[in-house]
């Protein structure tokens, strides 16, 4: 047997809602602030400890300790192996599984550097616009299309100027010249390396941690493409990344809503007119990874896009997907015929709420009213059959059979056709998947998890370094931790921590001892305002007190006189005891 590559793996994760998976074998599990609980199924129990962290898609029972992410659940739930778990859960989202021989995929290290590149390339990029006197078209561009200077810092807009200036600037810095080629940063085909990106206005795509991954590339001349986006590169698949949504995501978190816009210029604006909950796929039609994506942070969404032909079919089609996907969806169309980003900035964020959000629609209202206003009049029978079977394809996604009902009903009354007539058109649909089985818990019982020695501090630690598991997050030390544990969990972070699925490839790496006290630290929902600021006066703290007890034993020879005294010892001992605050004696 081979092994399933880390990408069919991921892909997988990626479309696999572990929430919708869990709930066929816990039919109670209910939303409860920004996680799931209901009664564990692997023990008996009357009041809910197990818990579901949608977000970090992991799961972890309080009762008896086990926890893993949505492949664990269902190897422990159905008593089957890892392949045979991945290939089901595979099936379900409609992902081929491959066999290699090898295991394949970017590596923890060549993701990090690819990623140290790309940050290098935005910083640059930015410095250019913001410095350069080359930029000077791209500024004027950025200006002509109303973004603010704050919008710009925010969403760390820049400039390519091409040639090699980014590969000189690059290679200076030390960073390899294959790895900037494999970030797509550069070009290695003609004689020499040139620059990717040539006399271009530069958005950065950053993933839902704010890791830059990629490049959105807008020409300034008559150069075509006029959007060029970075290629796909172990970092970056344009398919998996949302812009905006970064950028955004605390208040999508809050709201538990978002916008899905078209383009980058339509994200900005909104942002700037009040509404940092809008995104956009990378200017291509919206595939079932990013909704899948959406939907962890936000399981309502409201599709704008432009006004014109292409914009309402893309927004048709963008909401058939994340109807799909069990998002709940409402469309709406920008009036006066113009793009979300023109009325933004001509009409105002008010405007935009009142005239354009206010009054979306039901994706199968909006698409049936189009279909109407477009159709000869008076209607004839075979124009409305046509309209209907449009609607119904559509309608056909809806997962929910309740919601789908009710929508045909409404369409036979639009169309004053014969509901009859719709529903058995509707049951010829390839409506899809059929209902899940539910299925009774396993009946045997499950041994306990055995515990480890995991103290609160290193706990403490650790909740805050998942809490931002970002770049910017301060350096730990394997000092920092009192216990084994700790140690392990945070030695196998750091292993994947620039991965996606980082929770879960985390539980993964764990002995089972140390996987429940992780799975336990990261369905915990809870999000400080400021993890990183804690986080350092954690470890501040933590460092201090093991120097004062290093030095303890010195400061008391020395007063018991058996030891010349040390006054920068002594200085250093009395800062550590008001830093710790502890009486020093
Ligand atoms: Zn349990």
């Amino acid at each position: 047997m081979g092994l399933i590559p880390s990408e069919t793996m991921e892909a997988v994760r990626s479309r696999v809602d572990i929430a919708e998976v869990v709930t066929r074998y816990v039919p109670d599990l209910r939303l409860s602030g920004r996680s799931f609980k209901g009664r564990c199924p692997f023990h008996q129990e009357k009041t809910p400890s197990f818990h579901v962290n949608a977000e970090r898609q992991t799961f972890h029972c309080f009762g008896c300790g086990v926890g893993g992410d949505v492949f664990a659940f269902l190897m422990k739930i159905e008593n089957m192996g890892f392949s045979e778990a991945v290939e089901r859960l595979a099936e379900r989202a409609g992902v081929p599984v491959s066999w290699t021989k090898e295991s394949s995929g970017a590596g923890g290290q060549e993701r990090r550097e690819l990623l140290e590149a790309l940050a290098f390339a935005a910083d640059f990029y930015r410095g250019c616009l913001l410095q350069s006197p080359r930029a000077e078209a791209a500024r004027n561009y950025l200006a002509s299309r109303k973004v603010s200077a704050q919008a710009s810092e925010a969403f760390h807009l820049g400039y390519a100027p091409g040639g090699s200036e980014f590969h000189a600037a690059a290679q200076k810095k030390g960073l390899a010249s294959d790895m900037l080629s494999k970030a797509g940063l550069i070009s290695m085909k003609g004689e020499r390396p040139r620059d990717y990106f040539f006399d271009r206005v530069m958005y950065p795509i950053r993933d839902a941690k704010g890791a830059t991954v990629g490049f959105g590339a807008r020409t300034l001349g008559d150069g075509e493409p006029k959007y060029l986006n970075s290629p796909e590169s172990p970092v970056f698949s344009k398919s998996r990344v949302l812009y905006g949504l970064w950028e955004g995501l605390n208040a999508v978190r809050r709201v538990r809503k978002a916008v899905l816009m078209e383009g980058y210029m339509d994200v900005i604006a909104a942002h700037q007119h009040g509404f940092p909950i809008a995104c956009a796929p990378l200017g291509t039609a919206l595939t079932p990874d990013q909704a899948a994506l959406l939907k962890r942070y936000a399981p309502s969404v409201a599709v704008v896009f432009d006004s014109d032909k292409a914009g309402q079919t893309a927004a048709i089609r963008g909401s058939a997907v994340l109807l799909t996907a069990g998002l709940s969806v409402r469309a709406a169309a920008v009036p006066s015929g113009k793009d979300p980003d023109e009325f933004l900035h001509q009409f105002g964020g008010q405007a935009f709420k009142d005239e354009c959000l206010a009054k979306s629609e039901s994706p199968d209202q909006f698409l049936a009213r189009k279909l109407l206003a477009a159709a000869p009049k008076p209607l004839t029978p075979e124009t409305k059959s046509s309209i209907a079977k449009e609607v119904l394809a559509l309608i056909s996604k809806v997962p929910d059979e309740i919601l789908k009902s009710e929508w045909t009903k409404r369409l036979a009354k639009t169309l004053d056709v014969s509901e009859d007539a719709l529903f058995r058109e509707v049951g010829r649909t390839p409506a899809g998947r059929g209902a899940p089985q539910a299925r009774p818990a396993p009946a045997a019982a499950p041994k306990a998890v055995p515990a480890a020695f995991f103290p609160s501090e290193d706990a403490q630690i650790l909740r805050l370094i998942f809490e931002n598991a970002g770049p910017s997050a301060p350096a730990v030390a394997e000092s920092d931790f009192i216990s084994e544990a700790g140690r392990n969990i945070w030695r196998a972070f750091e292993r994947v921590r620039s991965e996606p699925s980082w929770p879960a490839r985390l539980l993964e790496s764990l002995e089972e001892a140390e996987q429940s006290c992780a799975s336990g630290l990261l369905v915990e929902d809870g999000k400080s305002a400021d993890s990183d600021k804690a986080l350092e006066v954690l470890l501040a703290r933590r460092r201090a007190l093991r120097r004062l007890r290093e030095i303890e034993p010195q400061i008391r020879e020395m007063g018991a006189g058996k030891r010349p005294k040390d006054a920068a010892l002594q200085e250093e001992y009395l800062r550590l005891c008001l830093a710790t605050k502890r009486r020093g004696n």
